[in-house]
């Protein structure tokens, strides 16, 4: 007899999100899918959460079963969790895993929390209309950027590993079935406060929100009840203002930005029909479904404010008015902060000056007019006397309209005091060479379709070093071709 390859009997386990009241999710098994192959598996993810990669193809299948949904391992307890949320500035009380169900929270060697969240594992009591499944596009697509966004220096939830099937799936057209378990240090949304407000009471807020800061925010524990409260809130606040301005700087947009969304944690969260920028639009809409562009790059900050401002609202029942107030204000702040940050980052201005900002907004205001591609463009900056201003310049379709704008930036960079090896060096690393641009995501989608993942796993290890030369790699850091600009990419997923 072999032994079962998936026992960690090391590997600490807990189910803390179960310790809720019941109302917080519900008992389901998952629905197995037929034929699953495990195709990718994120093996220094893995190490980092204390659990063996699969080294034989034993390992592989047994793995593949997990992910299909056709078996569980030991002490794993699957369960979808309840939440509602705002969509597109709409309350709707009817969500909760729809299609991906919590199977066990892991601890790893560094005492780091994972919850196991398998998506794509069939019907729940919250899945409405849906067939409770995931398509192989998708999967992909959330793979992909989570890792990215991980190596970018941006919060967000992992990818562990992916398994594909041989169910069909209708979507626009029928597609392939696949799952992905997606781990994050907690899957509470800003949906689960609003459920616990609008539907279950003061009680289950209380208990909600001392889960989380039990698990998340120790520091807090132990403080009185308002104070508890209010700081947490600022917390939170601070957190998903920050998340917003990071995405701002490296050209992310998210196409969902619905109270759902949003983790408790300020992770990024739920990757679906997102984009990184190509050529810079401001309002760039990258959800086709967002025909008025509520979730458009440049009212992203905003939206954070509003999702913020729901979350608050479900707090009013435990907190006082004023706190909550006060702990809302400091979205703005928060934000301005980091954005100012960012730029002065990406534009390498260490030595901070008060006219930096109007600097910066010039500087958008060039990007946006002239649709000068937003990673190439920074990329470019910093390497400007290394390399000369030609890659900035070749950007631009008048040359002179560059010459000005690096005129006027030439002249605030001689005001800077470090050297100017310490300020490339600095620049290259805030400003990615390597984003994952929409059609390289479409390029690997279509391969995989066709069952060769060797090209997706090539871009996921130059992914890996956004901020490296990689002069093997240089294509992965070209313009998008003419078919690859305008990708029109469905909410369906
Ligand atoms: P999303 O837009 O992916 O954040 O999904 C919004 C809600 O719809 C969540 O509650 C999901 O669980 C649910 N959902 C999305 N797709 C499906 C599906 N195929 N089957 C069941 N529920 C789904
Ligand atoms: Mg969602």
């Amino acid at each position: 007899m072999t032994s079962d390859p998936l026992t960690f009997p090391d590997l600490p386990v807990e189910h803390r999100y179960q310790t809720l009241p019941p109302a917080f999710y519900s008992q389901v098994s998952p629905t197995p899918l037929t034929g699953a192959r495990l195709v990718t598996f994120n093996q220094s993810l893995a190490a980092e959460m204390g659990v063996p990669a699969p080294s034989t193809d034993a390992d592989r299948e047994a793995w593949a079963a997990l992910g299909a949904g056709e078996r569980l391992l030991e002490g794993m307890r699957p369960i979808a969790m309840k939440y509602t949320g705002h969509q597109f500035g709409v309350y709707n009380p009817d969500l909760g895993d729809g299609r991906g169900l919590l199977l066990w929270e892991t601890l790893g060697p560094d005492g780091r929390r994972w919850d196991w969240h398998l998506k794509g594992a069939g019907t729940t009591p919250y899945s409405r209309f849906g067939d409770g499944r995931a398509v192989l596009r998708s999967t992909i697509r959330e793979y992909l950027c989570s890792e990215a966004m991980h190596y970018l220096g941006i919060p967000t939830t992992r990818a562990l590993f992916m398994v594909s099937a041989e169910d069909p799936v209708r979507r626009e057209s029928i597609e392939t079935a696949a799952a992905l378990m997606r781990v994050a240090r907690s899957h509470i949304r800003f949906g689960h406060v609003e459920f616990a407000a609008h539907h279950e009471g003061p009680e289950a807020v209380a208990t909600l929100i001392d889960h989380v800061i039990a698990l998340h925010f120790p520091d807090l524990a132990d403080l009185p009840d308002d104070e508890r409260r209010r700081r947490w809130l600022e917390a939170v606040v601070t957190r998903t203002a920050r998340l917003i301005a990071d995405w701002q700087a490296v050209g992310f947009c998210h196409g969902v930005m619905n109270s759902d969304n949003m983790s408790i944690l300020g992770d990024t969260f739920d990757y679906g029909p997102y984009a990184f920028l190509d050529d810079f639009d401001a309002g760039h809409i990258c959800n086709h479904t967002d025909q008025g562009g509520r979730y458009a790059y440049n009212r992203q900050p905003q939206v954070g404010f509003d999702n913020c401002q729901y979350l608050a609202r479900a707090l009013l029942p435990v907190m006082d008015e004023d706190d909550v107030r006060r702990g809302l204000r400091r979205y703005e702040t928060a934000y301005n902060e980091r954005f100012l940050e960012n730029l002065r980052g990406k534009l390498g201005l260490a030595a901070p000056e008060e006219n930096d900002l109007s600097l910066i907004m010039e500087t958008y205001s060039l990007l946006h007019e002239h649709r000068v591609d937003h990673t190439r463009f920074f990329r470019g900056l910093s390497t400007l006397d290394s390399r000369g201003p030609d890659p900035v310049r070749d950007l631009f379709v008048d040359r002179s309209v560059a010459d000005a704008w690096l005129e006027r930036y030439q002249q605030r960079l001689a005001r800077e005091t470090r050297s100017v090896e310490a300020r490339e060096a600095a620049m290259c690393a805030v400003n990615p060479k390597y984003i994952l641009r929409n059609y390289l995501a479409q390029q690997v989608i279509q391969e995989a379709q066709n069952g060769n993942y060797q090209p997706l796993e090539a871009l996921l290890a130059v992914l890996k070093r956004p901020f490296d030369e990689q002069p093997e790699n240089e294509r992965y850091a070209a313009l998008p071709p003419d078919w690859g600009k305008h990708l029109n990419i469905s909410c369906s997923s």
